[in-house]
């Protein structure tokens, strides 16, 4: 494959340098592309900052207009952008699919906001309104788990607040990335957006960088500090998604063999490499046995496989990295707990990890405390459920949780208890582009989506007039 240049005020151009991207299911390359130095990470800054009064100075129509083609342009390429992203992010096509046409429908659904004056005040003494101003370039950084819905997390609100945008994808996953850079390079106006790729080694100067005003972040929380301490200097805005802990608590009155699968889908969605994935299973003693042997039945039969072939339900790690670091918490596990089922596969080329059911853990494990960030899911039994919700709590994470019961009112006042940006009933890590989304403790500061999530991408000012 080859094309896969960078777009930088509005023309396709070779990096500075090449990369290679890997196919993680097959660990051959999948495309030589661009990589950007640090002198065309300037070039992408200035092009953005040349294009931010023109750009900010049309009306929200417009940029609706603008949005709505970038989706329609999604979508009609949405075949091949879901097998790029199968290629170089290892997930199943039917998910890869889903995630391209979902980005095309994030994109859509901010064409529905608006961002009218509001007036504060309308008295004989004086009039108060409250305008939101774009802010200017805006820094997007993006991880390699889901590469298309993160970006379109940041890239139609800001666009829509009337900012202009730098998009940094992840080293392992820019193919996507700087593919749509191409689609939509005549949509918007030269240095609109911009697209660079880079081994891991622009985030920081485009975090530091005295002409973007907001960097809006998603990926791990030792990264997000990093982009805090870089921000500081110029006082920059910055929106922070960060890694997370969550735990499930399951209460005795449900029926093992019926939430079973929903639990399992939770937690091994995208090989675990989720966010929001369930990463803590809390399940009350009077069933844990059966929904440990349901979970492991789930485990055993799950087909992994490269995503590219019909049927694979879960596809590879996406990077040698996190697949040795997840090999090194699945030994840990078997020394603090019992796995009942999966673990590495292993003499085949790719980052497979079978899905992984550990037994007999509890809190204090590495297995149970850190992130795991993959195909590993460690089930605690509790006796006492609001000892469970203070476990549950004692993370310094709280990027979403969830509780499980057939008794509603039960599981709402358990939920009220929860400490998490999001608590879901009865079902775990659903998002929505309508429904603010962002994590409490380390897992992160601000919030991304719904109309909070566009606001976050604006200034707020006052105009107060005396009468
Ligand atoms: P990462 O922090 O290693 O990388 C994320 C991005 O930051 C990449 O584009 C990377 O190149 C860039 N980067 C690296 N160094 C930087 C620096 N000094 N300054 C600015 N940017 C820099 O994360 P990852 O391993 O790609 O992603 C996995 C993590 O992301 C997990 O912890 C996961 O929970 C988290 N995540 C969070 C959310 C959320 O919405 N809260 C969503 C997806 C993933």
């Amino acid at each position: 494959m080859s094309g896969f240049k960078l777009l930088i005020n509005g023309e396709l151009v070779d990096g500075d340098m090449t990369m290679d991207v890997v196919n993680p299911a097959t660990e051959k390359t999948v495309a030589t592309c661009a990589r950007a130095s640090e002198d065309q990470l300037n070039q992408a800054v200035a092009a953005a900052k040349a294009a931010f009064p023109a750009w900010s100075a049309t009306s929200i129509d417009e940029r609706k207009k603008a949005i709505n083609a970038i989706a329609d342009v999604i979508e009609a390429n949405g075949e091949e952008l879901a097998r790029l992203l199968t290629q170089e992010q290892g997930k199943p096509l039917a998910d890869a699919t889903g995630e391209v046409f979902g980005t095309a429908a994030f994109f859509r659904y901010f064409t529905s906001l608006d961002m009218p004056i509001k007036v504060l005040e309308d008295s004989d003494g004086r009039r108060v309104e409250a305008h939101r101003k774009p802010l200017g370039v805006i820094g997007a950084i993006v991880p390699w788990n889901f590469p298309m819905i993160l970006m379109a997390f940041k890239l139609p609100p800001a666009l829509l607040a009337g900012n202009t945008v730098v998009l940094k994808p992840a080293p392992t996953t820019p193919l996507t990335s700087l593919r749509l850079g191409e689609l939509i390079k005549d949509i918007l106006p030269a240095g609109v957006v911009n697209v660079i790729a880079d081994a891991n080694d622009l985030g920081a100067p485009l975090t530091a960088h005295p002409d973007v005003r907001k960097i809006s972040f998603t990926g791990s929380t030792a990264t997000g500090a990093k982009v805090m301490a870089g921000a500081a200097g110029l006082l920059k805005r910055i929106t922070l998604e960060l890694g997370g802990n969550d735990a499930g608590i399951v209460l005795e009155d449900v029926n093992p063999k019926e939430t079973a699968p929903l639990l399992f889908a939770s937690a091994f969605q995208n090989s675990g490499q989720v966010c929001i994935a369930m990463k803590r299973l809390y399940v009350h003693e009077s069933i844990y046995d059966e929904m440990c042997d349901e979970l492991a039945t789930l485990a055993d039969a799950a087909i992994i496989g490269d995503g590219l072939e019909q049927g694979t339900q879960l596809g590879p790690l996406q990077n040698k990295m996190q697949f040795e670091k997840v090999k090194e918490l699945i030994e840990d596990a078997g020394k603090t707990g019992k796995i009942i089922a999966g673990g590495v596969v292993p003499d085949q080329p790719g980052y497979f990890i079978r899905p992984t059911i550990v037994r007999d853990v509890t809190d204090g494990s590495r297995i149970v405390d850190e992130e795991q960030f993959g195909p590993v899911l460690p089930i605690i039994k509790y006796s006492d459920v609001d000892d469970a919700v203070a476990r549950a709590n004692s993370s310094p994470y709280g990027l979403g949780g969830s509780v499980w019961s057939s008794d509603t009112d039960r599981a709402y006042a358990l939920a009220d208890k929860m400490e998490a940006g999001t608590i879901w009933v009865n079902k775990h890590a659903e998002l929505d582009p309508s429904i603010p989304f962002g994590g409490a403790g380390m897992s992160g500061l601000g919030t991304e989506l719904g109309a909070d999530g566009l606001e976050e991408f604006t200034q707020l000012k006052i105009i107060n007039m005396a009468k």
